[in-house]
């Protein structure tokens, strides 16, 4: 099989270097997470010339390590963060029915009530009802059912001492794929990006910040970047970035890790679990990409932002607590096919880390830098166009006066009906010779209408519309198009982030040797 040897690759790393050493840019975004991506989004629509790096992949740090969830936020009901909700449903929903349709999609949870929990059947009842009137009830009214009805949606749910469930709507999503694609989307409005480009210094001239040296990780290759202005959108590292700046600065964020499991499961699930452990925690138990994802814990975290492990205690921690509300059978340690961590950044300050709001924060350092951390994955594109007001309402206003107003719903690449597209790959061809039901869904639902795109490579070479492994849906084209199209340059870029290998635990040794020569081909 040729498997795309020989096609032309739409990603020419030293030319974007080239690119982004020649020119003066208005804005530099330091961090390809999704803050980092959506402020380049945001600032590029506006008519800025934007540039963006990442000292690893895109979204390779806590951007892909989320619970997934686009959400309002049921546990902030309890802090009486009101407006964070309703602010965070209106985003959901846009994501949802506008931006992200192909991408973002329903899921209803279950809020199990035992006898003697935390809270009471009323209480969770009353917080539904107010959740889902916060989104003006799009999702349905948030209600209580029984425990019939509860485990006719959810058969793995622990039966003894339940006495009744709350309901209520929210999202999920694939975290890394939909970053992927607003990655795209800034390009597509004009950014230029990198990923494995790694700031290693800042640029100043007379005290102010004008730019950064960086390092490409993969090749050692030295550059700069010269910009009027420059964000820091380095999450977890936002305070090390600032203290390039200012070897003095203090410390502006505390972190949070927070590990989650991925499991083979053994039922269908029709609906999450949210299980209440504590006053403020709960214990997720997620439907996701055909598995089972458990999290999370929530624990200070004081060391390198790199080394952020899952340990044993972390593993026994989110067993143990699934199990409040997950019977044994689907607990099992052997089904365990991937565990992930990330860190959390909180605003600094007095307070145990789980009841410290999850707000963003963004600070100015003396050379004029501006850095934003915090925030939720749901607001990405809200975070965006505020930071992108206080960048543009800076005093002496570098970025100029002449910024465009920003359209307020530009979708994502390959906005479509995923039911539509998952029809079509699956039509388009000779019966005999169609595309497997589930290959198609899954393409649908992570590429939307970009699908097509894929569904051309295999036009061309069919071998690319086979299994990459026998036990998951993903196909060889998604690797050619990930080198090619998506910025992908290491197996982990493709076997954790494009596709959804890793998480199924099906990157096996044979898998990444020849996801290896792959991208070499490219
Ligand atoms: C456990 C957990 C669960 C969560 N679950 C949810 C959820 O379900 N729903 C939700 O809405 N939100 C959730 N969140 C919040 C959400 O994931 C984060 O708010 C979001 O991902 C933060 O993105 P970021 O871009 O700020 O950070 P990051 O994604 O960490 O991006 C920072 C980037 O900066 C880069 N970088 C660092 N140093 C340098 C350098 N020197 N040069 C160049 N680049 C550099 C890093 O490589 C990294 O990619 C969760 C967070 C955690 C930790």
């Amino acid at each position: 099989m040729t498997m795309g040897t020989g096609a032309a690759t739409g990603i020419d790393r030293a030319e974007i270097r080239h690119e982004l050493s020649r020119a003066a840019f208005d804005l530099l975004v330091i961090g390809g997470g999704i803050l980092g991506t959506s402020v380049a989004w945001m600032a590029a629509q506006a008519g800025l010339r934007v540039a963006m790096v990442d000292a690893g992949d895109f979204a390779g740090a806590t951007s892909s390590a989320s619970s997934k969830l686009v959400h309002g936020g049921l546990r902030y009901l309890q802090t009486g963060n009101v407006r964070l909700v309703a602010e965070n449903h209106r985003e959901r929903r846009a994501l949802a029915a506008d931006i992200a349709p192909h991408l973002v999609k329903p899921l209803t949870f279950l809020v199990p009530i035992y006898k003697g929990g935390p809270h009471g059947a009323a209480k969770l009842g009353a917080g539904v009802f107010l959740y889902s009137a916060l989104s003006v009830f799009g999702d349905g009214v948030g209600k209580v059912v029984t425990p019939h009805q509860a485990l006719a949606r959810v058969p793995a749910l622990r039966a003894d001492g339940l006495r009744a469930a709350a309901v209520y709507g929210d999202h999920q999503m694939n975290d890394s794929r939909v970053a992927v694609m607003t990655v795209r989307a800034a390009v597509d409005a004009g950014a230029v990006v990198l990923n494995h480009a790694e700031v290693v210094g800042l640029r100043t001239t007379a005290a102010t910040v004008t730019g950064a040296e960086l390092r490409d990780r993969l090749d050692g290759t030295e550059f700069g970047v010269d910009a009027r202005l420059v964000l820091n959108a380095t999450g977890p590292w936002v305070d090390h970035l600032r203290r390039m700046e200012d070897p003095g600065a203090a410390p502006s964020i505390r972190l949070s890790k927070g590990a989650h499991l991925v499991l083979r499961r053994h039922d269908p699930w029709k609906a999450a679990l949210t299980t209440p452990i504590d006053k403020y925690r709960v214990s997720f138990a997620i439907p996701w990409e055909d598995h089972l994802l458990l999290g999370t814990t929530d624990e200070a975290y004081e060391g390198d932002p790199a080394a952020v492990r899952v340990t044993d205690a972390d593993i026994a921690q989110i067993l143990d607590e699934a199990g409040h509300a997950v019977r044994d059978e689907q607990l099992r340690r052997e089904d365990i096919t991937y565990a992930f961590a990330g860190l959390r950044v909180l605003p600094g300050g007095p307070g145990a880390v789980a009841a410290a709001k999850r707000e963003t924060v963004v600070t100015r350092g003396a050379g004029g830098m501006l850095s934003v951390a915090g925030g939720k994955w749901t607001t990405y594109r809200h975070i965006g166009r505020h930071v992108l007001d206080t960048l543009t309402h800076l005093p002496g206003h570098p970025l100029g006066d002449d910024l465009a107003d920003i359209l307020p719903a530009v979708p994502l690449p390959g906005l479509a009906s995923p039911d539509a597209v998952a029809l079509r790959l699956w039509s388009d061809r000779e019966p005999g010779a169609r595309m497997d039901p589930l290959v198609a869904r899954h393409l649908a639902t992570h590429y939307g209408s970009i699908a097509f795109d894929l569904a051309r490579l295999i036009r061309d070479d069919p071998a690319l519309g086979e299994r990459i492994h026998p036990d998951g849906p993903d196909i060889w084209a998604q690797v050619v198009y990930a080198r090619d199209h998506e910025w992908a340059a290491t197996v982990d870029d493709v076997a954790r982030r494009r596709t959804t290998l890793t998480v199924r635990g099906l990157d096996t040794a044979e898998v990444r040797t020849r996801i290896a020569a792959l991208l070499a081909t490219g």
